[in-house]
C-alpha cells in the first residue's frame, strides 16, 4: 500500500544502511568522491554505474532531500538548487530559448516577476503577463501558443487562487509545459502534478525547511524533464550544498505536522480578523468570503499558513501596529515555525514603487502574516493587543 504524507515526510528517500549504521542521514560534507579503480571511476562518470563524482553534480545528502520531496509531490524525479529563485530561473532557462513565448500572471513572486520583466526578454524570450484575476484572458493568451505556462497559487501577498486543472488543460491544448510554484501550499495541501501540471517548483527556504535557517529550491516532475533541468543546474552551478540539504531533509520530517497546525492556526486567525473593527479586509483562501474559495476548496486539502490583511489608517497604522506584535519576527521570510509579519513594501514587493503596488491591487495598509505553530489563542491575543491602538 502506498504510504501517506506523514510516513513519506519521515522516511521517503532514505536508503539504509547509512555509513557505519548511522540511523540519521549523514552529511556528506565533501567536494569529491574518490576511486581506487579507474574503470569503476569511469563507469560512474559515464553514468553506467551508480555513484558520485563531484558535489556540484550529485551528492548523497542532497539525493535524500530530492527523493523525499519527489515522493511527497508524487513525482518521478526531483532536482535541488541553492535557492528557490535558482530553481525557478534554472527551470525557465532550461525550457525557454530565444523566440519562445511564456505566459504567466502578474502576481508571481517578486523575484519571478523580475525574471519575466528584466532577464528573460534580454535573452529574446517573449513574456506575456496576464491579470491573475482573469482566467479567460490567461486562456486566450495561452491559446495563441506558448512554450511554457508558468503559474503560482496561492499568490503572494494577496492569496489569489488560480484554477490549476482548468489552466493546465489550456496549456496542454497548445503543447506547453505547465510549471507551478507550490511554495505557499506545500505538497501537504496541494499537489499540482495530480491537477495536470508538468513541473512543480518550490522555495524550500519557506515551509519545506520551516525553520528559516537554510536556503534551498527544488523542481519535481517526470524523469526526462528533470534530467534536462538537472543538466542545466550541474553546468550553471547553483547547486544545493550538503549541509543545507541535511537541514532541509531533517525539517521535512515534521512538514505534515507543521502544515496541519499552520492551516488550522491561519484559518482561526483569518476568521477572527474578519470581524475585527481595526481591519479593512482579510485575504485568505479558506474564508467563504474569498472570491475563489470554491476553487481553493476543490484543489487544496488545507488553505496554508499565510494570510494577509489590510488595516485602517494606511501605512502609518502599519508602522504603529507591526512593532507592537510580541509573537512575530518582523522579517522577509515566511513558512517558519515562528510567526513572521511584514508589509509587502519591504518584503515580497520591495522592488516596486507604491504606484506599481497599487496598480497590482496591493494596498499600502497590507500586512502579510505567516502563521507559525504557536498556540493560536496566544497569537490572537497578540494581534488584538497590537491592533488596540487609539490612533486607528
Ligand atoms: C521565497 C519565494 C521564492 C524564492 O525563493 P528563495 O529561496 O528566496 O530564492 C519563490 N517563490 C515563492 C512563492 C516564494 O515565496
Amino acid at each position: 500500500m502506498a504510504h501517506g504524507d506523514g510516513t513519506k515526510s519521515v522516511w521517503a528517500g532514505e536508503e539504509h544502511p547509512f555509513w557505519e549504521r548511522s540511523t540519521q542521514v549523514p552529511i556528506a560534507q565533501t567536494v569529491s568522491f574518490g576511486y581506487q579503480d579507474v574503470d569503476e571511476w569511469m563507469a560512474v562518470a559515464l553514468g553506467k554505474e551508480e555513484g558520485h563524482i563531484y558535489s556540484r553534480n550529485t551528492n548523497p545528502t542532497v539525493d535524500v532531500f530530492e527523493r523525499r520531496i519527489a515522493a511527497l509531490e508524487r513525482a518521478e524525479a526531483a532536482t535541488a538548487f541553492a535557492t528557490g529563485m535558482a530553481a525557478i530561473s534554472g527551470t525557465l532557462r532550461t525550457l525557454l530559448a530565444p523566440g519562445d513565448r511564456v505566459v504567466s500572471v502578474t502576481d508571481t513572486y517578486g523575484g519571478t516577476t523580475k525574471l519575466f520583466l528584466e532577464f528573460l526578454p534580454r535573452d529574446g524570450v517573449i513574456v506575456e503577463l496576464i491579470s491573475t484575476d482573469d482566467h479567460e484572458a490567461i486562456e486566450a493568451a495561452v491559446a495563441e501558443g506558448c512554450k511554457v505556462l508558468y503559474l503560482e497559487t496561492p499568490t503572494n501577498p494577496t492569496l489569489k487562487i488560480l484554477d490549476l486543472e482548468r489552466l493546465a488543460a489550456a496549456g496542454h491544448a497548445v503543447g506547453a509545459t505547465v510549471v507551478v510554484d507550490n511554495t505557499f501550499a506545500t505538497p501537504i495541501n496541494q499537489r499540482p502534478l495530480a491537477l495536470g501540471a508538468d513541473l512543480v517548483v518550490h522555495s524550500a527556504t519557506k515551509f519545506l525547511g520551516g525553520h528559516a535557517d537554510a536556503l534551498g529550491g527544488i523542481v519535481c516532475g517526470n524523469a526526462d524533464l528533470i534530467e534536462r533541468i538537472y543538466h542545466y543546474r550541474e553546468i550553471n552551478g547553483a547547486t544545493l550544498g550538503p549541509f543545507a540539504a541535511y537541514l532541509l531533509q531533517r525539517s521535512v520530517k515534521t512538514l505534515h505536522l507543521r502544515v496541519e497546525r499552520q492551516n488550522s492556526n491561519a484559518l482561526a486567525i483569518a476568521k477572527h480578523l474578519e470581524t475585527h473593527p481595526a481591519i479593512e479586509a482579510v485575504f485568505y483562501p479558506g474564508l467563504k468570503s474569498h472570491p475563489h474559495h470554491d476553487v481553493a476548496a476543490r484543489q487544496m486539502t488545507g488553505f496554508g499558513g499565510v494570510l494577509s490583511f489590510s488595516i485602517r489608517g494606511g501605512l502609518d497604522a502599519v508602522k504603529t501596529v507591526l512593532p507592537r506584535l510580541q509573537l512575530a519576527h518582523l522579517a522577509a521570510n515566511l513558512g517558519a515555525v515562528e510567526t513572521v509579519a511584514g508589509p509587502p513594501a519591504t518584503t515580497s514587493h520591495v522592488e516596486m514603487t507604491a504606484q506599481e503596488r497599487a496598480a497590482m491591487g496591493i494596498p499600502e495598509s497590507l500586512i502579510r502574516y505567516s502563521v507559525g505553530i504557536e498556540d493560536v489563542a496566544d497569537l490572537i491575543a497578540d494581534l488584538d493587543q497590537a491592533l488596540a491602538v487609539g490612533a486607528l
